[in-house]
């Protein structure tokens, strides 16, 4: 009988174990294990981005009426359309239109369980046998795992520090051919903290529209920018070739509990329609899961009731860890800051290995910075570059200080004695 139980049909697929190990989720579980619980100090989480769980980081009162109203109206507790309600759909159309030289239709709308759906939706309507798709490094390691459950090659091509974390078009065109189907950016970057500028961007849809593929812009940080460069949508680029941009509400509205994205098709010459792009992406929504239509209800006031001082605040707050972020890792000899963050809640910092004492690589850093100080930070090689850190830094500000002091404090215990 127990043998029974071994036989072929009684196993799971163990592609997604490499694929789950792959995403920063699963990377940070396992350096929560190594937390030390005889530390009376409080764990210190500079790894993830998600400062909801802070007081100075709640979402503003007029969203959450936003969602008790649309429970309230018993209007949305039904099947939502697959694309996702019109209202919905038509307000984000607008809203994004705001900043495009042409305006969105909701039907250039589709709404999703979050940015996350939106990224396995796009990558499971591109993925046919033989393609291949082009990711950045560093980059946001979701893109890998789902491109290795759906079995799409991934190529990788670099984004540059010492030029402000840019995309290396060079490497692109070398990467690409013609089972390329797309290249991901990400801006405002995550895991980099930057903002391409609009001369940048405008050269990604060349080399885009030159090697005859579209490009997926990830912006789900679009607002949150506090350098000099402003922030441009992708999307304005879309009749150099098309574009299929991703948002979401999580990051902006600081409600990543609520799950609600998009993806948005800037494609004002038709070119994801002649190519028949569309209609999978239709045909997948019909097999994929909806989010819920009670929140998709609440959109509309979301997007046009939300104060404006909320965001200036929430800019503000995040400009301000930034600048201590960055000024406290300037007191660490061991990390090196090649460009100071001007978007997102992300750092990336290069760690000098020769200055410490038997640390070995990031992720050993990473492991016993938990043990030793209950700070926990993403190890590099997580996003893609071995012997970095990306810090996380919108925390409420004690933390912060407290956490990047407690790092200081561990280097000197390690760093190399003469
Ligand atoms: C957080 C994040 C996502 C996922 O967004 P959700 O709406 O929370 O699913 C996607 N891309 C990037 C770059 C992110 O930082």
């Amino acid at each position: 009988m127990e043998n029974g139980w071994k036989k072929w049909g009684f196993q799971g697929n163990e592609e997604l174990n490499m694929a789950s190990a792959l995403t920063i989720r699963g990377i940070l579980t396992t350096l929560m294990e190594n937390l030390n619980e005889s530390d009376d100090r409080p764990p210190i989480a500079l790894g993830q981005g998600d400062p909801s769980v802070f007081p100075c980081f709640q979402t503003t009162p007029v969203d959450e009426d936003s969602i008790v109203d649309a429970v309230r109206s018993a209007k949305f507790n039904c099947y939502a359309p697959v694309v996702g309600i019109l209202p919905a759909r038509r307000s984000i159309a607008e809203k994004l239109s705001c900043d495009l030289p042409y305006n969105l239709t909701p039907d250039d709308i589709y709404i999703t369980v979050g940015a996350s759906h939106a990224i396995e939706i796009i990558l499971t309507v591109l993925a046919r046998p033989g393609a291949n798709i082009l990711l950045p490094r560093p980059g946001y390691p979701f893109y890998e795992a789902r491109a290795a459950v759906s079995h799409l090659e991934v190529r990788h091509f670099d984004l540059i520090p010492e030029k402000g974390w840019e995309v290396d078009l060079d490497g692109v065109e070398a990467l690409a051919d013609d089972k390329t189907v797309a290249m991901v950016i990400i801006n405002p970057g995550n895991p980099c903290g930057n903002v391409f500028t609009y001369e940048h961007l405008k050269k990604v849809a060349e080399t885009a529209r030159k090697l005859g593929i579209l490009v997926i812009a990830d912006e789900v940080y679009s607002f949150l920018v506090f350098g000099s460069n402003p922030f441009v949508p992708m999307g304005v680029f879309g009749s150099i070739t098309p574009v299929i941009t991703l948002g979401s509400i999580s990051k902006r509205w600081i409600v990543p509990g609520w799950s609600l994205g998009w993806i948005a098709t800037t494609d004002p010459n038709g070119i994801l329609h002649n190519t028949r792009i569309t209609e999978c992406l239709k045909s997948y929504v019909n097999l994929a899961a909806d989010p819920a239509t009670i929140t998709q209800g609440a959109v509309p006031h979301i997007i046009e009731r939300t104060p404006e001082d909320f965001f200036s605040k929430i800019i503000g707050m995040t400009k301000e860890a930034a600048d201590t972020c960055y000024d406290k890792l300037e007191e660490i000899p061991c990390i090196t800051c090649p460009h100071k963050p001007e978007g997102t809640m992300f750092v990336m910092v290069k760690l000098n290995l020769q200055i410490l004492e038997g640390i070995n690589d990031d992720t050993e850093f990473c492991i016993k910075l938990a043990k030793e100080e209950s700070v926990i930070v993403l190890p590099g090689i997580a996003v893609g570059l071995k012997n970095w850190l990306r810090i996380s830094f919108v925390v409420a500000p004690s933390s912060l200080e407290d956490g990047l002091g407690r790092i200081k404090a561990f280097y000197f215990r390690h760093a190399k004695k003469n």
